[in-house]
């Protein structure tokens, strides 16, 4: 059987810096786990740019189709600032996950102990948090017509309309439940369907959908209630599952439960491909960070997470994923800190490089 491929897609900023940290596992696995992927490097966002004149070329589009999974940096820098928006970086990533059809965006909160106190949160709310936000990522009201800015009599009115078809919603709903298959089989949608019919349709497919996952307990609550219930008691969900909206909405405000943007990873997922393995785009939620790129002060750890994700849900070895999660923390318990997660008086950062070197060290202690 061949091995897995892996497209990597550094981009730019601090991009190819914490990528170079996910490199260090992915060799460290091959060596000593004698997991091997098949590794290819290419362009994306301004690098890309600079080089072919668009922010992703036609080649590399083909290969992240054709791959099991794609690792993507970040992309963008005040150099690509004045760009025509059709050139500019974030465009390249744009089309992948138009291309790729990543219908179902994953963005988990996970709070690791060291760094509970980094919440705006009561630490026993937070710690050993460890939840899964499913957005519905290529539909819904930021896509649906009519919208627009229209005139009415003497006045103008702003138009977007909410709008989902069954397939929709069915497809994301499977998505999110063989999440939670993976997980701990638990589910729970959320929408409005006290007041929208879309909210109404929604709750009736996913309950549909449920009845193929039977080992799934699937509770259903009104996003509004979602949000208070997020804030008073996290640790109460597993995976959940909502709409374009309320999941960018739920999904910021999970995320910011636990801390640091450089420790945020998020996966986009889209159909099962013959492989049976989703198409796949695994990412940091933050960008290229230009105020500090090139300094060695960027945290690998949101890119490596993103690796994490792509072991467990792309590459069905979620036992190295726990592995890495488990090395994460064991760093964060000795104190280690990335200049952004400093907070406690007297500690010196260490470098993006001594970050990713301490987490394959502990990975080599975990044998
Ligand atoms: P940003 O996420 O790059 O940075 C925001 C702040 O967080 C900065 O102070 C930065 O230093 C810090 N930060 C971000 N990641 C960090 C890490 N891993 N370690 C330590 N500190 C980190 O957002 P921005 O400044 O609004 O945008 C900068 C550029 O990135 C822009 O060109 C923007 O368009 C682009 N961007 C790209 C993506 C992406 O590639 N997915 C996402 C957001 C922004």
């Amino acid at each position: 059987m061949s091995n897995p491929s892996l497209l990597i897609l550094p981009g730019d900023g601090i991009g190819p810096e914490v990528m170079a940290e996910v490199s260090k596992v992915i060799q460290w696995l091959g060596d000593k786990r004698g997991m091997k992927f098949d590794v290819s490097e290419d362009l994306v966002g301004g690098c890309a740019y600079d080089k072919h004149g668009v922010p992703l070329h036609d080649d590399t589009m083909a290969k992240a189709q054709e791959v099991d999974a794609v690792l993507l940096g970040a992309v963008g820098g005040p150099k690509y600032d004045n760009l025509d928006f059709s050139v500019k970086p974030e465009r390249g990533l744009l089309r992948l996950r138009k291309e790729m059809d990543l219908f179902a965006n994953l963005r988990p909160a996970q709070c690791f102990d060291a760094l509970a106190d980094f919440s705006s949160l009561k630490k026993d709310v937070v710690a050993g948090l460890d939840i899964m936000i499913v957005r519905e990522l290529t539909s819904g009201v930021y896509f649906g017509e009519p919208r627009g800015i229209f005139e009415e009599g003497n006045e103008r009115v702003g138009i977007n309309t909410q709008r989902y078809t069954e397939s929709e919603i069915d497809r994301v709903a499977r998505s999110a439940f063989e999440l939670a298959m993976k997980r701990n089989r638990k589910l729970c949608s959320m929408e409005k369907a006290n007041v929208m019919e879309s909210g109404i349709l929604w709750r009736e497919v996913v309950t549909e959908v449920g009845k193929d996952y039977p080992d799934v307990e699937l509770s259903h609550m009104y996003a509004d209630a979602g949000a208070m219930q997020l804030t008073r008691w996290p640790k109460q969900f597993d995976v959940i599952v909502t709409d374009n909206l309320f999941g960018d909405l739920l999904s910021d405000l999970a995320a910011m439960l636990t801390g640091s943007l450089g420790m945020l990873p998020s996966a986009s997922l889209g159909s099962p491909m013959e492989n049976g393995r989703p198409k796949a785009l695994y990412e940091p939620v933050h960008g290229s960070a230009p105020d500090i790129a090139g300094q060695g002060k960027a945290n690998p750890i949101a890119c490596i997470l993103s690796f994490a994700m792509a072991l467990r849900y792309s590459f069905d070895a979620g036992n190295e994923a726990e592995r890495l999660e488990q090395a994460v923390n064991a760093v964060l318990a000795d104190g280690l800190r990335t200049a952004d997660l400093l907070g406690e008086e007297g500690v010196q950062p260490v470098s993006t490089s001594e970050m990713g070197d301490a987490i394959v060290a502990k990975l080599e202690a975990s044998l």
